[in-house]
Parts: C-alpha cells; sequence; structure tokens
C-alpha cells in the first residue's frame, strides 16, 4: 500500500489533437501526475494493455477508433473496468453528455474546458477512485462494504461498482436512512470544489440503483420527490 500511494498517479491521455496533448501532459506533470498518451483510440487500447494508468483523459471524437467505443471496450476488460475515465469533448448537448455518462464514463468535460476545472476533476475522480484507507466494515440490511478490500456484497451476492458508485453507496452507508438532496450528495461524494450538474447525480444513482438491486425486487434505494435520495428499504433499522 505504501509503495502504491507513493507512486505519483498516471494519467493517460487520448487525444489526437497534437497540441492539446502538449498542453495537458505540461500541466498534468507540473501537477505532479506522471502522463502517457494516445493519438487514436487503437493506440489507446495498445497503451492500456501495457501501461497501468489511474485515470484516462479520453476524447470522443478520434481517429481509426473513438473515444465512445474506446471506453466500452475499457469497461468490458477486468482490468480495466474500474478505470475512472473523463471525456473530453466539443459536443456539448445534453443527450451527448448523458450518453456518455451511460456507457461508462466517470466524468465529462465540454470543449473548450477551463484548466483549473480539469484539474480539479482530475483531482477529485483520483480520490474517489483511491478513497483514503478507511478500514472497517458498512452494511445496511444485507449490503456489507469492506473498505479496506474494497468489496462489496449484497447477501451471497458480488457487487461490482465503478469508483463513483463506490463513493456514493460508501456515502450512504455511513448514514442510512437519511435523504440526501443532489446538492449533498455533490458535495459529499464529488467534493464542493468542482461544479457538476444535479442530472449527473442521477445518472451515478442509476447506475449504483441497478448494481446494487439486480435481480432483487426490493429497491434499496429510495427516490423522495423534490428532496433527493435515501438508502432505505423501508424496512426497520436494525443498530
Ligand atoms: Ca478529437
Amino acid at each position: 500500500m505504501d509503495r502504491e500511494t507513493s507512486v505519483k498517479p498516471l494519467v493517460m491521455v487520448v487525444e489526437d489533437e497534437t497540441a492539446l496533448v502538449t498542453m495537458l501532459r505540461y500541466n498534468l506533470e507540473k501537477e505532479g501526475y506522471r502522463v502517457c498518451e494516445a493519438l487514436d483510440g487503437e493506440e489507446a487500447l495498445t497503451v492500456l494493455a501495457e501501461r497501468e494508468p489511474d485515470l484516462v483523459l479520453l476524447d470522443w471524437m478520434l481517429p481509426v477508433l473513438s473515444g465512445i467505443e474506446v471506453c466500452r471496450q475499457i469497461r468490458r476488460k477486468a482490468k480495466t473496468r474500474d478505470l475512472p475515465v473523463i471525456m473530453l469533448t466539443a459536443r456539448g448537448e445534453e443527450a451527448d453528455k448523458i450518453r456518455g455518462l451511460n456507457i461508462g464514463a466517470d466524468d465529462y468535460l465540454t470543449k473548450p474546458f477551463s484548466l483549473p476545472e480539469l484539474m480539479a476533476r482530475v483531482r477529485a475522480l483520483l480520490r474517489r477512485a483511491r478513497p483514503v484507507q478507511s478500514k472497517g466494515v458498512l452494511h445496511y440490511e444485507d449490503i456489507r462494504m469492506d473498505q479496506t478490500t474494497h468489496r462489496v456484497t449484497r447477501g451471497s451476492r458480488h457487487i461490482h461498482l465503478g469508483p463513483t458508485e463506490y463513493r456514493l453507496l460508501q456515502f450512504f452507508l455511513q448514514h442510512p436512512g437519511s435523504v440526501f438532496s443532489r446538492e449533498d450528495l455533490l458535495n459529499g461524494v464529488w467534493g464542493p470544489d468542482i461544479y457538476v450538474e444535479p442530472r449527473t447525480v442521477d445518472v451515478h444513482i442509476r447506475r449504483l440503483r441497478i448494481a446494487l438491486n439486480g435481480d432483487s425486487d426490493v429497491d434499496v434505494i429510495r427516490t423522495v420527490r423534490a428532496a433527493g435520495y435515501a438508502l432505505d428499504t423501508g424496512m426497520p433499522l436494525t443498530p
């Protein structure tokens, strides 16, 4: 663990505009990250097979293989399934944004983006992906989160969660039964220093819900109209 945390995080930049790659590399290295790069989607997959980045900045419009397809493949492979991905795109439409998040991106930035905002999102996402080591097990009803091994189970079923969904569930498990507004969740999970659209919360809640519920007919996340969300099966809380 000490060895892991002492190594600077490796950020992979997948982008075909070389000027942007140079600018990103310069600024990421200045912030203390290591950087590797790929100029098209196919090269991205090759680099991913060889290196183990901690985060990917992924352009949507790429030659050979699109960013969307690269993101799909990242999520499909066991080795990279948990890898945090920030999509970079010139397309700003809401529908595209939601589509990007739905195929598994963790965050989304529209070009031209501000550098401080990009850095804030990189930091926030790395923080979620490598949460401060809090030991111990959190549980609610049949949901169990081992914070040391990052293993999450519901009953006997192993639950696979991306970094954002993991942090969301951890936050809920720390306050079971409490109702949180989207803004509460943004502050608690994404951090107060970055701006994320409230609808992003809904996308991650939906992913968490699908992962947790599986075939179960008991929905563990209650939507409270006009108020927000709670981890709540509607059953009495057991201490
Ligand atoms: Ca491009």
